[in-house]
């Protein structure tokens, strides 16, 4: 197998052995994954300059090669902010109505994925194998074909993928999905996507699915699949049995004098369900006097994506829900909701996960939900606490036994915030080992292999050869940069 090369918006650093659990799963495990096979991540360096040059900023660190641009100003507007996050983010959660359509959104989206491509193509080499991620950059593949790229190239799709009549909404959405077909491997969280996907391309495409779910298109065969994602389990667990966990679980356990911990940890998005949880819980509350100053919500949101104007709206609306609720319910020593505005470490993270009785994860519509995962790992399985999971979220498909909620019913999530804090110790045994056996067993690296497995499987591109015969290696120059680059300190990001 040749080298891997990953391809997402933003890239994800390694960090140095001090640094050690400040990264994400997803980064941790691409970046072990470059670290056995070789290669490189390419995507935005997340800063802007005065006109585009293609310059690659090539870094070496802990043992993996990072190639990243910078953008134009006008660029992060309409391709990051603008298509990426304005226009599909929205429409992929079904939230058609906060979704703009903005011609110029579309053309930076265009030209920003040109620039990808005309960055990243130097770099391939002939066996290498391609892996594109998320929404941010789903045209990619064929431009990099139309450059003359036969490699394997597969997409991973974070998202949820939206029924075909919401996705129908999206002018030029024909383009767009058949610009995907390019791929080898199409990759989506939950079969639910996936079946989401399929129905699109025979009804408005009026293709043919094989019974292995490949699609015949122009020639070649491509792959449409669901590889659902995991979290490090190893790591995360390790994390959640560190001193530093230790010393915020009992922490936050000591803040509470003795009241039971709800806890909610999610991006500040409006497709988490935020203001629809506060108001269960507030629901809640006024359902169980005899629960009065007996419980705490700690929900810890960092905000997102401040610069879209839907992320302000949802921050204000949350902040008056909360003096709101807190209003109505608080005591002289006692606050019901804890609204945090931050991140924290992993290990902290995971002592605050440990020390909650109940885990409300609610989004209205999710991928899949990590927090999900890292909350069922961070339990003590001799005393675990309750998962209390919203039916839209890809995670519920594998996550069974957790306490399953629609989180627009706010009368039903109220229910099952009693149900879960009356739960019995052996109940809450029973479901815990069993999501527990789930989340070690489909953790990150299972899902890392399987898709590279998929993807190096496939018959290799039949995407016309290169014009020049490609690059037998990565370019000359660009080779020496990469022997020579420096242990330098790069932002550490997310692809968000
Ligand atoms: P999304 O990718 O939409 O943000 P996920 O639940 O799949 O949602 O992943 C979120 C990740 O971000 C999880 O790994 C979670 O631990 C992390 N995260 C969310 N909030 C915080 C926070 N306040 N501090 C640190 N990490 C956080």
């Amino acid at each position: 197998m040749g080298r891997l090369i990953v391809i997402s918006n933003r890239v994800s650093v390694p960090s140095a052995a001090g640094a050690a659990g400040a990264q994400g799963g997803l980064a941790v495990a691409l970046n072990s994954a470059l670290r056995e096979h070789g290669g490189i991540w390419f995507g935005w360096s997340g800063q802007e300059t005065e006109e585009f040059t293609g310059h690659l900023d090539m870094q070496r660190n802990e043992g993996v090669t990072t190639a990243t641009i910078d953008l134009e100003a006008q660029d992060v507007e309409e391709y990051y902010n603008g298509y990426a996050n304005r226009t599909l983010w929205p429409l992929f959660h079904y939230r058609i109505d906060l979704t703009e359509y903005d011609r110029n959104f579309g053309e930076g989206y265009e030209r920003v994925n040109e620039r990808f491509a005309d960055s990243v193509y130097p770099l391939i080499a002939d066996d290498d194998l391609v892996w594109v991620h998320d929404y941010h950059l789903l045209p990619l593949g064929s431009i990099l074909r139309r450059k003359g790229i036969k490699n394997r190239i597969g997409l991973f799709l974070h998202t949820p993928w939206p029924p075909t009549r919401l996705l129908a909404s999206l002018p030029f959405h024909e383009r767009l999905v058949a610009s995907m077909l390019e791929y080898d491997v199409i990759g989506l969280q939950t079969t639910e996507w996936l079946e989401s996907f399929l129905h699109y391309v025979q009804k408005e495409m009026g293709l043919t699915v094989n019974l292995d779910n490949s699609i015949d298109y122009q020639g070649r065969r491509v792959i449409a699949r669901a590889f659902p994602i995991g979290i490090d389990y190893a790591e995360f667990s390790e994390a959640a049995k560190s001193d530093v966990a230790k010393e915020a679980h009992q922490r936050l356990r000591d803040s509470v004098r003795g009241r039971k911990i709800l806890i909610g940890v999610d991006r500040l998005d409006y497709s988490k369900g935020l203001g629809e949880r506060f108001e269960s819980f507030s629901r809640f509350l006024s359902d169980h006097p005899d629960m009065a100053g007996k419980a705490v919500l700690l929900q810890i949101a960092p905000p997102s994506r401040g610069d879209v104007e839907s992320y302000q709206q949802i921050r204000e609306d949350l902040e008056r829900k909360t003096g709101h609720i807190n209003g109505a319910h608080a005591n002289v020593d006692f606050v019901p909701i804890r609204y945090v505005n931050r991140g924290y470490p992993r290990a902290e993270l995971a002592g605050f996960y440990r020390a909650a009785n109940v885990g409300l994860v609610t989004p209205l519509r999710d991928g899949m939900n990590l927090v999900a995962k890292e909350y069922v790992a961070a339990q003590d399985p001799e005393d675990p606490g309750v998962l209390i999971l919203s039916q839209f979220a890809g995670a519920a498909t594998q996550l069974k036994d957790a306490l399953l909620v629609n989180p627009h019913s706010v009368e039903h999530v109220a229910e099952t915030i009693s149900r879960a804090l009356d739960m019995p110790l052996k109940e809450r045994k029973r479901r815990h080992a069993a999501l527990l056996a789930s989340v070690k067993e489909m953790d990150v690296l299972h899902w890392l292999k399987q898709y590279v497995l998929a993807l190096s499987g496939v018959e290799k591109g039949s995407g016309a050869l290169k014009s020049d015969g490609g690059p037998s290696s990565a370019d000359p120059e660009l080779a020496a940069q990469e022997e020579s680059a420096t242990l330098g300190a790069t932002e550490i990001a997310g692809s968000h």
